[in-house]
C-alpha cells in the first residue's frame, strides 16, 4: 500500500501540511470558511515537530503489524481492507488510550476534554493525493 514519508532535510516547518489537514477535514469548501468556524475545527492528524533549525512532519506510518488495531479494546481501531488504511472510529472510542500507549510514532493526538482520539491520518479516503502531501510547497512529504 502507499504511505506518506516525510523527508526532513526538505522540511522548512511553515506548517502548510497542518492548515490543510485540517481543511481537507473540515467538511468546507473554502480555507476562509473552515478557519472561521473555530469552536468546531478538527485537530490535525499531522504535527510539524521541530528542534531547532530541524523539523519533520509526523504521521500515522498505517503500520504493517499495527499495534493500534490489536491494543484497541473496543474496535475504534481497523484496518480498512480495501486502502490497508488503519482508521479510527470516534462512535467506538473510549478513550482507554491503549493506542496511545502502544504507537511507536507518537502519531495518534488525543483529546482530554473529550476523553477521545481527536485525530489520526486517514489518508484523506486513500485513493487521492493525501491534502497535506499535495500542498507541501517544498515536497517534504511524499506519497508512494
Ligand atoms: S508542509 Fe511540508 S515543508 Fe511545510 S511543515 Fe509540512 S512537511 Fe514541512
Ligand atoms: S497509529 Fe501508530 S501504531 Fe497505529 S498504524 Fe499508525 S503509526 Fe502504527
Amino acid at each position: 500500500m502507499k504511505r506518506i514519508y516525510a523527508k526532513e532535510d526538505y522540511c522548512i516547518g511553515c506548517r502548510l501540511c497542518e492548515i490543510y489537514c485540517i481543511f481537507q477535514h473540515s467538511g468546507c469548501d473554502t480555507l476562509v470558511k473552515a478557519f472561521s468556524q473555530k469552536d468546531c475545527l478538527p485537530d490535525p492528524a499531522v504535527r510539524v515537530e521541530e528542534d531547532g533549525a530541524i523539523s519533520f512532519a509526523l504521521q500515522c506510518r498505517h503500520c504493517d503489524d499495527a499495534p493500534c488495531v490489536a491494543a484497541c479494546i473496543s474496535g475504534a481501531m481497523t484496518r480498512d481492507p480495501e486502502t490497508g488504511a488503519i482508521k479510527h472510529d470516534p462512535d467506538k472510542c473510549i478513550g482507554c488510550w491503549s493506542c496511545v500507549m502502544v504507537c511507536p510514532f507518537g502519531a495518534i493526538q488525543i483529546n482530554l476534554e473529550k476523553g477521545k482520539v481527536s485525530s489520526k491520518c486517514d489518508l484523506c479516503g486513500g485513493d487521492v493525493m493525501p491534502a497535506c502531501v499535495a500542498h507541501c510547497p517544498n515536497e517534504a512529504l511524499v506519497y508512494e
